[in-house]
């Protein structure tokens, strides 16, 4: 059986006019900043004008450990706001803007896909409304401020040896993850140590995500640390003097961007930070607009709920005040087939005994979601070639944790294949069982707060930190970030730090291997694992398959 590619899909789409989607949400044209004819941004004076409304409710899709056979939370973000539209209810769909790293890599787009995404996806998988250049921009200001603020006498002192503030390119590009700047003599400055990594891991686009308005970005900004003097004194963004700046070239940026999905409801598309050193998931700014002009917000978080939904919880709702009323968890037959130990060559048979040991998995993420006091409903994602025994196994293993699974086929019918899963989940918003709470408070010691993370969220026998970190955490709390939520960076393959250990492992420790202070964003990372802040492209890079055909139109974007 043949399927047509998500990009032939959205070729067909029959967009509206981006003022009409406007108007579903009351946004008059004079408020909608068009960037041609079917993207636009939302004034700020709308965004201030709707404060008083009354909040919709919110609802976050986030999914097991992901698996190479793929999940789709972003394709189950789209398909349940279309259900939910299709029933009748106003929605509005909140997603993270896509990188060009994975892009020309391999992960691939971050619009959806089939039946159940947002358009124009080409634009926005690919330059969008410019925000990531912005971002990028503004970020390259401070780096060049710095570089310039040495070269002028460094009045700071800062120790060059000690500049932790990089470089950021919107690209997969692992040559430059460690160079030399400065070289070629006495006019190009000090010779030293830095690197690049990829945008969406610049500490700018956290701040962005987690900004209330232009004011508290500028001071998130010149809350970041740049660097250290030889007695290891924080000098900041704002000593450098950037903050301003930054906060100009960020001045579009920081408004959201409305699209539409294939079926022409409104789609809040904005900000992308990393969901490892940062916390994953849409800008503050959009969720809680679209909160104001839509009665249901479906929004997504970056990886599996172990990350993603934990760090949408404990930062993102902590900071700007959220609470959701409902989580759908994605699962999907074939990766639940690999939490059970088939290959991945061996998914295309059916194999109900491995469903039923990788629904381990699922069961814990389950758990895992009740805990901060919100119901969970499980979607199934419908793949071509799951089997009726399959699907049902999965159904009754989570009838066995007190939720219940609804089989969903957006991929293959948009709306249709999504209204039993938006008639739950609206029924479960509408109920008000939530009693969201985060699950460490901020008075906490920093270290216990990792160590809960790892033992209530990843079931392990505690986190491992070692006495050098321990002293650099106390430092922090010292200087006044004690109260900071922290943000976990480790694999998004299994519970544990070893990518191998899928399922539900026990009988492990976290061991911490690094922290770094993000002062700006506002959290401590803890980091566990290997972590990669410039991914490389693989051999066979999607860019090799991507070009224009004779009619000028894109070919290869998946
Ligand atoms: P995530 O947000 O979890 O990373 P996406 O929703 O972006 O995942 O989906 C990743 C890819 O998987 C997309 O190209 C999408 O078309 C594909 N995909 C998602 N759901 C299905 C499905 N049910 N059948 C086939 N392909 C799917
Ligand atoms: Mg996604």
């Amino acid at each position: 059986m043949s399927f047509k590619s998500d990009i032939e899909i959205a070729r067909e789409a029959s967009k509206r006019p981006i003022q009409e989607i406007g108007e579903k949400l009351g946004i008059g044209s004079d408020d909608l900043l068009p960037y041609g004819h079917d993207k636009a941004k939302i004034s700020q004076r709308f965004i201030d004008s709707v404060q008083d409304n009354p909040n919709g409710k919110l609802i976050l899709v986030t999914a097991i450990n992901p698996t190479p056979a793929g999940e789709g939370k972003t394709t189950t973000t789209v398909g349940l706001g279309d259900g939910l539209n299709a029933i009748g209810k106003k929605a509005a769909v909140c997603i993270r803007e896509a990188s060009l790293g994975p892009c020309f890599g391999m992960k691939g787009g971050a619009a959806g896909g089939g039946y159940a995404q947002v358009v124009p996806m080409e634009e926005m998988n690919l330059h969008f409304t410019g925000d990531f250049h912005a971002i990028t921009s503004a970020h390259n200001l401070l780096s060049a401020m710095i570089d310039n603020h040495i070269y002028w006498g460094n009045e700071l002192q800062i120790d060059t040896r000690r500049v932790v503030w990089r470089r950021v390119m919107d690209m997969n590009d692992r040559a430059l993850r460690q160079i030399t700047a400065s070289l070629g003599g006495v006019a190009n400055g000090f010779p030293r140590e830095t690197g690049f990594d990829i945008t969406v891991a610049s500490e700018v686009m956290a701040c962005l995500c987690l900004a209330t308005s232009l004011t508290d970005l500028q001071k998130r900004l010149g809350d970041i640390i740049v660097a250290y003097t030889r007695e290891r004194d924080p000098i900041y963004a704002r000593d450098i003097k950037a903050d301003g700046a930054m906060t100009v070239l960020l001045k579009d940026a920081m408004q959201p961007n409305l699209v539409q999905t294939l079926e022409n409801n409104p789609a809040f598309v904005h900000g992308g930070p990393f969901a490892n050193i940062a916390h994953g998931c849409n800008s503050v700014i959009a969720t809680t607009t679209a909160l104001k002009v839509a009665d249901y917000v479906v929004t997504e978080a970056g990886f599996g709920a172990d990350l993603g939904a934990e760090k949408f919880m404990n930062i993102k709702c902590r900071k700007a005040g959220l609470a959701p009323d409902c989580v759908v968890l994605v699962a999907t037959v074939r990766a639940m087939k690999m939490n059970g130990g088939v290959a991945k060559a061996d998914l295309g048979s059916e194999n109900v005994e491995a469903v039923k040991s990788g629904c381990a998995n699922l069961g814990r993420h389950i758990e895992n979601v009740k805990s901060f006091g919100v119901p969970v409903v499980v979607a199934i994602n419908h793949f071509h070639g799951d089997t009726a025994a399959e699907i049902a196994a999965v159904q009754e293993f989570v009838k066995t944790q007190g939720s219940e699974a609804i089989l969903c086929k957006h991929w293959a019918n948009g709306s249709d294949g999504t209204r039993d899963l938006a008639t739950r989940v609206a029924q479960i918003a509408e109920q008000g069982s939530a009693n969201f709470a985060p699950i460490y408070p901020d008075d906490m010691k920093l270290a216990d707060k990792i160590d809960t993370i790892c033992r209530k969220i990843y079931r392990a026998d505690g986190a491992l930190i070692d006495g050098k970190i321990r002293a650099q955490l106390k430092q922090w709390e010292d200087q006044g970030y004690g109260h900071l939520p922290v943000c976990m960076a480790k694999t998004q393959y299994s519970f544990s730090t070893d990518p191998e250990a899928r399922g539900a492992p026990t009988g492990f420790t976290v061991p911490v291997r690094e922290v770094r202070l993000s002062a700006g964003a506002g959290f401590v990372v803890a980091i566990c694992g290997e972590i990669m802040t410039m991914p490389g492209l693989p051999r066979v890079p999607s860019a090799e398959a991507i070009m224009l055909n004779d009619d000028g139109q894109i070919e290869g974007l998946f």
